[in-house]
């Protein structure tokens, strides 16, 4: 059998329905389905998707396709009484596109059409209405001018402001019918000279032109781009609907309007919607004339707004989902004209699934699979009331989401000066009971930190700021992650920012911020605001709580956080993670208390030198771990042993080494000549992590020593603490021998000094490719296994995350690339190295635990994979964490279950 091309809808004969929206793309599809359920929808024709593939394939319609059409239009005529192109009831109809997935503003609709010179005298007479013959004549002119001629909207635009001027009116509906006569002829001569032809006469042509249009459309530039965007096939098409027109501007009982059966955002069930009287199409949506909202329809047409509420509730029933819903009312009598399952914010997403669940409508699994585990970010920071009229004085890269009110530094160690002094300053005025003075110290503890770019040693200054700015660096820069990760809102790459560290001061758009003054950070929009905008405060409410329940109870992927401090372990349990992932020891050292130590440690010549400035070191670091303990129970934490290259930690400044010089009680000289020695040229594949035990054992033992002590400790306090201890940038298995044999005797002997048996793992990173392939040697004595994707990508890609920035985007445009390997696992290479060392692991220990740590934890595809490829848990940030929970969720519901031997 040939394919069908054409499917009718109405006027007795509907062959398509709401699950062919392959075929009929969603409006053609949903238009069908309404018909079938009586909902009154004037009828028309579908020509599918398929017809369109073929069309761009050929040039031509298929064959039999063009008959059928005016085989439809006949069926339509008798339908209504009327006649194509006729001179007394003339019928006009709409040609709508319609894909399969909607694509807004994408492609056009063209209305009216059928009207020509004789047409519009007939509608006249048939109407008795002058203005709105002309009224819709100059509407389909412009329309047909601008998707079928390739003119321009704003081609026409100038004409009928001109017009407007001319008769000293603001708004179209005040234009008369004469005006508007006169408009269609200006129209018509604008035609003619932008495209060297008269406007098409003939009915039957419009018509044809207008299909092959929207057919053409779906290769114009901007449906191009926008499939690309959203990864759209190329060969899916557009459906075209014919359909005959039904007129919402024949006057004041007239309407168009857009409706949602529940409120897209807040998700309340209650009809909202916005109407415009005597107005056509798209107008509502067009910001042509101020739209009133869809109570006013209750008081001026009751009875309608009565007939449209039914609708809505029976279409929101029927889908199962809120509706976004197009109508117009003529002359009193309502007409659908397209639903839709409507777009929403994530809290409106949240409360509909919830409450749909509530209403017997939905299981719950369903309910988890309706909200984007993304945009639960919106959900989980308070945010810039960009209502309140704000003032932007640039935009970067939206980096961490969440709002900073806060007054500017230009350092880390002035933030945490300031935020010393103000917090010193509020105590001492609240033992005064001066409320007043109290208040202004803690404003003056509201930072925030602007830097060209960040360094690891900003990270004191981040973690006290309200909020991170940077010029420089794009979404995975140090700033970024290093924001995200403490739940801090981040603009980064704010390019049009000139800042001069070393005056103080931030040049911008005419802008001159200094040193002290306040601004806000959007961290949603990228925005950056002066002054202090107003906070709208996150409600995290019971629905919320409840979908992560359910989703609690599908998943079969465990979610720990990376948390390195208490206030983030806090973090971590409140957003529902399991335990630690990745506890990033280095952090912990650059504490003003801390750092000459660790300098000293570094540049001490001898080990006895090194070991004096580590005994310096481990009550703080065996303090940092109790405190962990303390907060997590016996949840494990997963403590990564020292990895950055000592390059990072090297004395800077003369006042650093000064410090330094002291504490070796050597002189700044031989500081500055040691610091010079330990520079590297590639420091991220230089002396780091497991390589620096190798050199200096005694680092590994010292903070082997302190994790263990850490457990006794909380063990006689009755707490079974479970750390697992983790080697970073293992290569091998002799190398991950020689630092596992170290962690290994060291707890051992720990254990026996303070008598207790403590609980613990010792396990490796796996995030060089060679670690991969050697999984297998490794896990003979690896207990467990965390691939930091970070380092796994950068080295399997042999691409530096820092540099990716300046080229990686034209990859995207240039599709060579379809998402960023940094933000999304790169299933094909990085995932396949991953899967290697899963595989080859477990074939040696079949119960080794396998996780990930870093970016992609917190990441939805990336979470899917971790899945697919059956690791026992994901570490995200803090606040990523629910949505982890919730990617993995739908994860187990696309995929099925699974279970991991059990290795506690
Ligand atoms: P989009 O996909 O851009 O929303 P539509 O095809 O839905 O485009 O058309 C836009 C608007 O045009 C509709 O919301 C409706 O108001 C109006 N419209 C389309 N077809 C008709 C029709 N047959 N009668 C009256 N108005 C119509
Ligand atoms: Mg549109
Ligand atoms: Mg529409």
């Amino acid at each position: 059998m040939a394919d069908k091309w054409i499917y009718a809808f109405g006027a007795g004969k509907t062959e398509g329905n709401a699950s062919m929206r392959e075929q009929l793309g969603g409006k053609g599809a949903n238009l069908a389905e309404m018909v079938s359920l009586e909902i009154p929808v004037p009828p028309g024709f579908t020509l599918t998707t398929g017809c369109c593939v073929d069309y761009l394939g050929s040039n031509e319609f298929p064959a039999g396709v063009w008959e059928g059409v005016l085989g439809q239009m006949e069926r339509l005529e008798k339908a209504m009484g009327a006649k194509f192109g006729g001179d007394e009831n003339p019928l006009l109809v709409s040609v709508r596109s319609g894909a399969r997935d909607s694509m807004p503003g994408m492609m056009d609709t063209v209305l009216n059409l059928g009207l020509n010179d004789v047409t519009v005298a007939a509608l006249e007479r048939k109407s008795g209405n002058r203005r709105f013959a002309f009224d819709s004549y100059r509407r389909f002119i412009n329309m047909f001018g601008n998707v079928v001629l390739e003119m321009e909207h704003s081609d026409f635009e100038p004409l009928i402001e001109a017009m407007k001027n001319n008769r000293g009116v603001s708004s179209d509906v005040e234009l008369s019918a004469d005006d508007l006569a006169e408009l269609t002829k200006q129209y018509d001569a604008l035609v003619k000279e932008k495209t060297g032809s008269a406007f098409p006469q003939d009915p039957v042509e419009q018509l044809r032109l207008a299909i092959e249009a929207v057919f053409k459309s779906w290769n114009n530039e901007r449906a191009v781009a926008y499939r690309r965007l959203y990864s759209i096939p190329r060969t899916w098409g557009t459906a075209v609907n014919v359909q005959c027109m039904v007129y919402g501007n024949m006057g004041e009982d007239c309407v168009t309007g857009v409706a949602f059966s529940r409120d897209p955002s807040t998700g309340e069930k209650a009809l909202y919607g916005e109407i415009l009287f005597n107005a056509q199409g798209e107008d509502v949506v067009a910001g042509i004339r101020t739209p009133e909202p869809i109570s006013v329809l209750k008081e001026r047409m009751p009875e309608c707004f009565a007939r449209f509420e039914e609708i809505s509730a029976r279409l929101d029933v029927h889908y199962n989902d809120m509706q976004d819903m197009e109508f117009t009312i003529q002359n009193g009598r309502l007409f659908m004209l397209q639903t839709r399952n409507g777009k929403r914010t994530a809290r409106a997403a949240v409360r509909i699934a919830v409450e749909l669940v509530a209403e017997g409508r939905i299981d719950r699994e369903t309910a988890v699979t309706r909200v984007d585990a993304d945009s639960l970010d919106q959900l989980l920071h308070p945010a810039i009331d960009m209502d309140g009229g704000v003032d932007v004085i640039a935009t970067g890269l939206a980096a961490s989401p969440g709002a900073a009110v806060g007054k500017v530094v230009f350092t880390a160690a002035e933030a945490v000066a300031q935020v010393k002094a103000a917090e010193a300053a509020a105590e001492a005025a609240a033992e005064a009971e001066d409320d007043e003075a109290a208040a202004e110290a803690r404003d003056d503890g509201a930072v925030i930190l602007v830097r060209l770019e960040t360094s690891p040693e900003d990270i004191m200054g981040m973690n006290v700021a309200q909020g991170i700015l940077t010029a420089r660096g794009g979404l995975t820069s140090h700033a970024a992650v290093v924001a995200r990760q403490m739940g801090k809102c981040c603009v980064a790459g704010c390019s049009a920012l000139n800042v001069q560290a070393g005056e103080k001061t931030i040049e911008t758009n005419g802008h001159l911020i200094k040193e002290g003054d306040w601004i806000s950070l959007n961290g949603n929009s990228g925005d950056v605001i002066l002054g202090q905008a107003n906070l709208k405060q996150p409600e995290v409410a019971g629905d919320f709580s409840t979908l992560m329940e359910w989703a609690d109870d599908i998943r079969t992927l465990g979610v720990r956080a990376n948390a390195d401090t208490v206030a983030d372990s806090e973090a971590a349990l409140k957003y529902g993670c399991e335990g630690i992932g990745l506890c990033r020891t280095e952090h912990m050292f650059f504490e003003e208390d801390r750092i000459g130590h660790v300098r000293a440690m570094i540049l001490a010549e001898t080990e006895a030198g090194r070991r004096e400035a580590l005994s310096h070191l481990l009550p703080f670091q065996r303090g940092d771990f109790i405190g962990l303990f303390e907060v997590m129970g016996e949840r494990p934490v997963t403590i990564r042993l020292l990895d950055p290259p000592l390059h990072e930690f090297l004395p800077k400044t003369l006042h650093d080494m000064e410090q330094v010089a002291s504490l070796l009680g050597v002189s700044v000289e031989g500081v500055r000549h040691a610091t010079e020695i330990h520079k590297e040229q590639n420091p991220m594949l230089g002396h780091r992590g497991c390589r620096l035990v190798v050199t200096y054992p005694e680092i590994c033992e010292m903070q082997a020593r302190a994790i263990t002590e850490a457990a006794c400790e909380m063990k006689k306090r009755g707490v079974s603490a479970f750390p697992e201890i983790m080697v970073p940038l293992t290569a091998g298995e002799a190398e991950w021998e020689f630092n596992r044999n170290i962690v290994a005797e060291t707890a051992k002997k720990v254990m026996a000094e303070q008598g207790v048996e403590i609980r613990y793992l010792v396990g490796t990173m796996i995030e060089i490719p060679r670690a991969c392939l050697r999984a297998g040697q490794i896990a003979e004595t690896a207990e467990f296994f965390s691939f930091g994707t970070n380092d796994l990508t950068q080295m399997t890609y042999g691409l530096s995350r820092d540099d990716a920035g300046q080229f990686l985007p034209e990859y995207l445009e240039k599709n060579l690339i379809l998402r960023d390997p940094f933000v999304a696992v790169d299933r094909e290479g990085v995932g396949e190295m991953v899967e290697i060392g899963i595989e080859r692991g477990r074939s040696v220990r079949p119960n080794i635990e396998v996780g990930i740590c870093g970016e992609h934890g917190g990441e939805p595809t990336s979470v899917e994979f971790c899945h697919l490829v059956k690791m026992d848990y994901v570490s995200c940030a803090p606040p990523r964490g629910p949505v982890a929970r919730l990617a993995a969720a739908q994860a187990t519901i696309a995929h099925g279950a699974y279970k991991t031997a059990e290795i506690h």
